[in-house]
């Protein structure tokens, strides 16, 4: 993208400044080659989507540019396709600077903000108005079910370009809704201190306390576990789960099994586990959720294991379902770390639900393929493909939705694949 950015933005003024401020030779790369086509990936669409406002210039008819601000509910810049944005324009004080400058140039350039997370995407693009008598279908793409606003226009723009900038210099803002999210999870927190200044739960061999947690993606949550006293923790192999126990709002003490996901730490010893609500489920997960806070402490089983990974040099093909990427996500570290091939494939709704997906990204970028089933462009997994062209003595390892592992195991079977070169766990 950076080549597309730079053939709109580096004029020679712009290369006359890098070069007096010593940054021309970073920036010259960028120029090389022939312009990118603009396609926005699955993070940029997902960024686009959360936005709840944004920053729009023209190009007046003076030669001065117009910078206006756009709000509206979350979703209303709403990606057409890996090309194109649009918006509907709601009426407003009735200026028509923007739709007015459009009409004699086309380019547009816009800032997306994500205050709390300190992130921002530039674009730029040309932009049409669309209205309703030549465009009805058009229009209707652009409105929103459920905001009242009238709307007079749909603007479109064709992307041409865009940048991330770095974070630098952006001070974090929350909104109301940013507010209460916060304020609620506050208020949890302090229930859950209430809660953990009780005895341990539990009564399971093992002594643990919760000493790190991180929200995954909006439903899945990391927890670091280590030893209360500091030992070191049993060893275990990927596949392997861990049971805990969990105190329901009803004051009952129950558990439920969590895979580690990660390879064994040699230098470090300390479980993780990453934890999905289930909104319809018998409520362990979200009263693990709920009650679960840095400095809990429970006493739960020693890791077991139904998902061994192999240990001879076979290579994996690894396949992953939503949060079945749990134990996958260990069994890919750990033959990374053997040096042992493989294969990894994951789906899910969307990069913004599915745990571990940046940095899976990051540390195998060659062996991983992902796959979202929402979105505007979703992509499949083509399982018969997959298995036909696996390596001979290949091992199959699935975890995910039951239809995904059934599918794999049908389609495996079908293939002549012997049974145990195909090894599933279901967490029903
Ligand atoms: C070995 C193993 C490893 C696991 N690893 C993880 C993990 O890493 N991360 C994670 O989030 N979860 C994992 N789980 C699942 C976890 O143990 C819990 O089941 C989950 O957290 C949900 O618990 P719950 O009490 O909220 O809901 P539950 O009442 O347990 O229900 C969970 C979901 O399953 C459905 N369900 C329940 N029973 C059945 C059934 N018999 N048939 C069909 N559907 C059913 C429910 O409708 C609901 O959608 C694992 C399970 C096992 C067995």
């Amino acid at each position: 993208m950076a080549r597309a950015f730079a053939k709109i933005s580096f004029t020679p003024d712009v290369q006359a400044v890098q070069t007096e401020m010593g940054s021309r030779r970073a920036y010259s790369a960028a120029e090389l080659g022939d312009t990118e086509i603009a396609v926005l990936s699955q993070f940029e669409q997902s960024f686009i989507a959360e936005r709840d406002s944004f920053y729009q210039a023209s190009v007046s008819q003076t030669g001065w540019p117009y910078v206006q601000h756009r709000g509206g509910p979350v979703g209303f810049l709403k990606v057409l396709d890996e090309q194109t944005i649009g918006y509907a324009d709601f009426s407003g004080n009735r200026q028509y600077i923007s739709v007015g400058n459009l009409r004699g140039d086309d380019r547009v350039s816009l800032l997306l903000m994500d205050y709390p997370s300190r992130r921002r995407l530039k674009i730029w693009g040309r932009a049409r108005v669309v209205n309703e008598r030549r465009e009805p279908d058009m229009l209707a793409k652009l409105e929103l079910a459920d905001f009242r606003a009238p709307v007079e226009r749909g603007v479109v723009i064709h992307v041409e370009a865009f940048d991330w900038n770095c974070p630098k210099y952006i001070t974090p803002r929350y909104n109301q809704r940013d507010v209460d999210s916060l304020l609620e999870h506050a208020r949890q927190q302090k229930t859950a201190e209430v809660q953990h200044t009780q005895a341990a739960l539990g009564n399971g061999a093992l002594p643990l306390i919760i000493t790190g947690i991180r929200q995954l993606t909006p439903r899945i949550r990391a927890y670091e576990l280590r030893h209360v006293g500091g030992e070191r923790l049993p060893n275990y192999r990927a596949g392997a789960h861990l049971r805990v126990p969990i105190a329901l709002p009803d004051g009952r003490i129950t558990s439920r099994a969590y895979s580690l996901t990660h390879a064994v730490d040699e230098r470090d010893s300390y479980y993780q586990i990453a934890v999905l609500r289930q909104d319809d489920g018998e409520g362990g997960s979200s009263a693990l959720q709920q009650g679960w806070q840095i400095g809990t402490r429970l006493n739960s089983d020693i890791p077991e294991n139904y998902f061994p990974l192999h240990d001879d040099n076979r290579p994996a093909l690894l396949i992953a379902g939503g949060i079945g990427i749990t134990p996958i996500n260990a069994m890919a570290e750990t033959l990374a770390a053997r040096g042992t091939d493989f294969q990894l494939h994951y789906t899910g709704r969307a990069p913004e639900d599915m745990a571990f997906i940046k940095d899976l990204q990051r540390q195998f970028p060659t062996q991983c393929q992902f796959y979202f089933s929402q979105g505007h462009t979703p992509t499949r997994l083509d399982i018969s493909a997959l298995l036909a062209n696996a390596a001979d003595n290949s091992v199959i390892y699935v975890c995910g939705p039951t239809r995904l592992i059934d599918s794999v195991r049908q389609t495996a079977h079908q293939l002549g694949i012997a049974e145990e070169r195909v090894q599933f766990e279901s967490f029903i």
